[in-house]
């Protein structure tokens, strides 16, 4: 199988999530080339084919433009699947390509199962597993569901360029002041769906006060309005790589641990066993965290 994977140049720097292209990758054991709009001096190492476009001719996020260089290395590379990272610059660009190239295309993949790319549906709740008809197929993969491979090797360069106009232009990027930066927190302990209820946030914010942690979030207590979306740690919260992650009564979705995956230490509290979580934490404590977080809390306080 040959894969074109997309890379992606973000806020001046290669996206660390366009490891999990590889991963993906791997799986397949798939022959790959890239297609990337960056700079020489900071690309990803691999064995295959980069196809090279510059950034500062062609911007970070300038979809017809960039979709005309992914069309432009496809053409040469003939690739089963062209595959980029589901990111708002993925889930942008990824269906101007299927249209040009008239193939089908599976957004937010999360496994393969059967010949099948899996993704997830009804918020997560559900999964459905697709198989598509045309050939090529544009895929575009939810980060860290591949794994983040590291990555070795050196590339084959070959410089790009493609004519193309544009309808969009890209003034530039900012982010939210909100003073809470979680990204830098050396512990965190986030609160999910199982705390039940606002009143609880008290016996999170405690634990964290103990630990000198920042308090994170789910999404479902930030869709709540229970804490600031800032402290939203995902997909479309931030990425949080802490040497302790506490994880409060969080069932552990592809979309929350995309974000808290770098974290050293991982503390789960769920009342089930099962829960998705386990997978990824170093201890899981069975328990209502109303009953196990102030015992904790109380044993911290008196070590102090
Ligand atoms: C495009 C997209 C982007 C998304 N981005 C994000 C994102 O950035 N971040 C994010 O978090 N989610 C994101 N989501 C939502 C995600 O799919 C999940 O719905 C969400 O992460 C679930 O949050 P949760 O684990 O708090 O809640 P749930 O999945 O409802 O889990 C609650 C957990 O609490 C446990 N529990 C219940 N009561 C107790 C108790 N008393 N004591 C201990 N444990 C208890 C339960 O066993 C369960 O495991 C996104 C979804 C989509 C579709």
């Amino acid at each position: 199988m040959k894969l074109l994977l997309v890379g992606e140049y973000r806020d001046a720097g290669l996206a660390a999530e366009v490891a999990g292209l590889f991963g993906f990758a791997r799986l397949l054991d798939a022959e790959v080339s890239m297609v990337l709009v960056g700079r020489e001096a900071d690309l990803p190492a691999f064995e295959g084919r980069l196809w090279l476009a510059d950034v500062d001719t062609y911007g970070e996020y300038a979809p017809d433009r960039h979709k005309s260089l992914v069309l432009e290395a496809a053409r040469r590379e003939a690739p089963d699947a062209v595959v980029l990272l589901h990111s708002s610059y993925g889930w942008d660009l990824a269906p101007r390509v299927a249209a040009a190239l008239n193939a089908a295309l599976v957004s937010g993949v999360t496994g393969l199962d059967d010949g099948g790319y899996v993704v997830e549906c009804c918020n997560g709740k559900m999964r459905r597993t697709v198989r598509p008809l045309t050939e090529p197929v544009v895929l575009t993969l939810q980060p860290g569901a591949f794994g983040q491979d590291a990555l070795n090797g050196s590339p084959e360069i070959r410089y790009l360029e493609a004519d193309g106009e544009t309808s969009i232009e890209c003034l530039g990027f900012s982010r939210p002041e909100t003073g809470i930066d979680l990204s830098h927190a050396v512990a965190i302990v986030s609160a999910g769906r199982g705390i039940g209820s606002k009143e609880h946030l008290g016996l999170v914010r405690a634990l964290a006060d103990a630990l000198g942690a920042e308090v994170g979030a789910s999404r479902p207590v930030v869709d709540a309005g229970w804490l600031e979306r800032a402290r939203q740690v995902g997909m479309s919260g931030q990425n949080v790589s802490p040497g302790l992650y506490v994880a409060c009564g969080i069932s552990g979705s592809i979309q929350h641990l995309a974000g808290m995956k770098g974290s050293g230490f991982v503390l789960a509290i769920n009342t089930d066993s099962q829960a998705p979580i386990g997978n990824v934490a170093d201890v899981l404590v069975v328990a209502d965290l109303v009953d196990f977080l102030p015992l904790l809390t109380a044993q911290l306080a008196s070590r102090c």
